[in-house]
């Protein structure tokens, strides 16, 4: 959605060549920001993962499941980490009203945490029933960036989906903001996009403020450049917090796979909720939910780096357990192993970038 994938213009290249003329000067008309170290010498790791994708968005419904009530919340996309509370809180919406008793939770990535913790504090006791726990998630591998990037196509989504998705995006923008801080690993950041569109806002009040910058007000080799503030989750640390959130409120996780929904209908619980990502296609023959492969080159920390920025060249994003760059976008990929040749491309990609600097500080 946000993110224009153009490689460099010429414009831009235009601007390469000037920098190399008036390194040495003294910049008046360029901001200075610290620039990122890129080499494959300082790659400490490198990852991929399976965006859970829905052209027609995200799935918060109830259904019936025998004489159980079943409540379906996957298919997030490119933005399961930026919507994970609010989705969580339409789905407890569905199921909860009229529910007595223990509840089940179906997953544990973002979304079956999250999904968890919001029924936990409705004063429901929950089990956690997943295949797999973090750090073995999609969820682990994501950015972070709270901004909800590729969750579904414009032309496909009815007015009520965007009504659901609209509350999704506001409840989470202010349950995330009482999370900022060192424990969960939850921070802001000046975020810059390179884009022609003069306005970042996917719903009417989201991102707050945004505003595109004069040539003067940053140092990237880019034609056009637009900042906002946003949020950024380490989701290592967030979801070991999470997990640690839910263990201290009571809540019991198993390791357990399931096959088919009549293998779900055995549990005891009579409420339960599907969050299983991309899990949902099989289990639930969800024809409709794809994977987009993403995948990461991850370099040494670099704390003195208190910004982010996407745009053609991909995408970077500063954490406490390295810098993320990123920007591959593969429909349809099932392999979850990072490919040495697209990771090189990161890598060099972002190298001209941070190389393109007018000034440095
Ligand atoms: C490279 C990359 C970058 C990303 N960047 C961002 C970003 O910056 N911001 C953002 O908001 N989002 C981002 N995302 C998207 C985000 O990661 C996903 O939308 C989100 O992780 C989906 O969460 P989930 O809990 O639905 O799925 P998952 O994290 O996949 O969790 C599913 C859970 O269900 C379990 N499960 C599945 N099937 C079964 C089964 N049959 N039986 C039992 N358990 C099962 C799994 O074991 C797992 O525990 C990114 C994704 C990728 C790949």
């Amino acid at each position: 959605m946000l993110l224009d994938r153009r490689s460099f213009s010429l414009g831009s290249a235009a601007l390469l060549t000037g920098c190399a003329t008036t390194s040495a000067r003294t910049f008046s008309d360029c901001t200075p920001l610290r620039k990122v170290l890129v080499d494959e010498s300082r790659v400490i790791r490198t990852v991929a993962g399976l965006r859970p994708y829905r052209a027609s968005g995200f799935v918060v419904r109830r259904e019936a499941l025998g004489d159980k009530a079943l409540v379906h919340n996957y298919g997030h996309g490119g933005g399961g980490i930026t919507l994970s509370w609010g989705s969580a809180k339409l789905a407890a919406e569905l199921g909860l009203p009229g529910h007595a008793g223990p509840v089940a939770v179906i997953g544990a990535g973002v979304m079956g945490l999250s999904t968890a913790r919001v029924v936990q504090d409705a004063g429901f006791p929950v089990t956690i029933y997943t295949a797999a726990l973090p750090p073995d998630t999609t969820s682990n591998i994501a950015g972070g960036q709270f901004h909800p990037f590729a969750v579904f196509r414009d032309s496909e989504v009815t007015p009520e989906f965007r009504a659901q998705f609209a509350r999704a995006l506001d409840y989470s923008w202010r349950r995330f903001q009482i999370m900022v801080g060192d424990d969960y690993g939850v921070r802001w950041l000046p975020t810059y996009v390179e884009t022609d569109s003069p306005d970042a806002r996917v719903v009417a009040t989201f991102p707050p403020i945004n505003r595109m910058l004069r040539p003067a007000e940053h140092p990237f080799p880019l034609d056009s450049v637009l900042r906002y503030d946003t949020m950024y989750v380490e989701t290592g640390r967030y979801l070991r917090q999470m997990v640690r959130d839910i263990q201290l409120a009571g809540g019991k996780i198993a390791v357990r796979r399931f096959a088919t929904p009549a293998d779900i209908a055995t549990l005891p619980e009579t409420l339960i909720f599907n969050c299983t990502g991309l899990g949902s296609r099989d289990l639930f023959a969800d024809q409709e939910l794809h994977p987009i492969r993403g995948q990461l080159a991850i370099l040494e920390p670099q704390p003195e780096v208190r910004y982010a920025v996407q745009g053609g060249f991909g995408y970077m994003f500063p954490r406490g357990d390295g810098i993320l760059l990123g920007g591959t976008f593969e429909r349809d990929v099932w392999d979850a192993n990072p490919d040495p040749a697209a990771i090189a491309r990161i890598v060099a990609s972002h190298q001209r970038f941070f190389g393109g600097f007018r000034c440095a500080a």
